[in-house]
């Protein structure tokens, strides 16, 4: 059985986890130039990426021209990240 103090720190460790987890530092990936903003992934002040690979692929049956290309490692970056 945990005493009371115990079960706050395990809190407070918990809750330093979560805060670790969302202030995820991300490293440009001099490979992979994007300019996608929207996307969370990317290092906004410069065209790049900070993943360390992606996944490429296609919404057409017959991929012709790059607009017919998609990147699905995509994720939307939603208003509180900068
Ligand atoms: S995951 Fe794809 S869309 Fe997002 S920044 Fe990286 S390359 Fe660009």
């Amino acid at each position: 059985m945990q005493k009371t103090g115990q079960i706050g720190t395990d809190k407070i460790r918990s809750a330093m986890k979560t805060e670790e987890t969302s202030m995820e530092i991300k490293k440009k990936n001099t490979n992979i130039r994007c300019s996608v903003t929207q996307c969370k992934h990317n290092m906004l002040s410069e065209n790049y990426c900070g993943l360390d690979c992606i996944c490429v692929g296609t919404h057409e049956q017959n991929p012709t021209v790059p607009e017919c290309t998609n990147c699905d490692s995509f994720v939307k970056r939603s208003s509180t990240q900068g």
